[in-house]
Order: structure tokens, then sequence, then C-alpha cells
């Protein structure tokens, strides 16, 4: 058994709203948003810190990121922008060891200050919210597919 939520995230031990998945990665919302929609992404294998990262698996979670930051602005969340943050040990404010990427959704003027808002987190909603991921997603792969 493992000690690492993520862990047991991937594994379906432990409760997450999902937004997308694939066979790197599982990403869904965090559990205390900075935002609305803020998404984390992170590797099916465990690795705690970037040192110990795969860096095909660090591609695939970029990939992924890159991903969920375009289906924001396409939902009806209507992103203006993004914020893909990685924080690397405790000096860079990682609070959980299972490396992941942040999707912190932007809006124009939204006065978001990424060092206050890790201290002032309050949920969205995270059913509603994931559905308008989702719905960005098969906006996304509509695009992409015609
Ligand atoms: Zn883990």
């Amino acid at each position: 058994m493992s000690s690492c939520v993520f862990c047991a995230i991937v594994d379906g031990t432990a409760p997450a709203v999902r937004v997308l998945e694939d066979d790197d990665v599982v990403a869904f919302l965090d559990i205390r948003p900075v935002a609305r929609g803020h998404t984390l992404v992170v590797p099916r294998t465990h690795a705690a810190r970037l040192e110990d990262l795969d860096p095909a698996a660090g591609a695939a979670m970029f990939r992924a990121g890159q991903r969920i930051a375009r289906a924001l602005a396409r939902s009806e969340l209507s992103t203006d922008g993004t914020n893909l943050v990685l924080n690397d040990g405790r000096a860079a404010f990682q609070t959980v060891f299972h490396a992941h990427l942040h999707v912190v959704p932007r809006w124009s003027g939204d006065r978001l200050r990424l060092g206050v808002g890790l201290l002032r987190r309050q949920s969205h909603d995270p059913e509603s919210t994931a559905a308008l991921i989702r719905d960005g997603l098969d906006r996304l792969t509509a695009e992409e597919h015609s």
C-alpha cells in the first residue's frame, strides 16, 4: 500500500474529479484550487522530485497540461491565459512529493497572485467545473478532427 496520495488517486483508491487521463498521466481538479478549473497533472509512475522524474513522463505531463490549457480556453470557463507551474522541492512550495504540474486558469484582470492564492483557496463546485473542462476537451478534439 502506498502512502502517496497521488499514487492512490492514480490507482483509483483515493477520490478525485478526473478530467483527462492517458497511458502516462492522470489529470484531476486540485481539491484546493487557486482559481476555478485549477487542475493537476500527475505521471502514473511515482517520482517524488524532478530529479527522479523520467523525462518522457515529464514530456507527457507537459503535453497533457498544454491540452487542458487549450481546452479551458475553449470551454465556457473561457480563460484568457494559463500558468503552468511545477513546484520542485519544499523550497519551491512543493507539498505533495509526487511530481505534478499545476494548470492554473487565468483571466485578464483576475488579479490572482500565485503566492497569496496558495494561502486563500476555495472550492468551486468540482463536478460542474470538471464537466466544463471535459466539454472544452471535446471541443478541442472536434476542432482537431475537422
Ligand atoms: Zn506517488
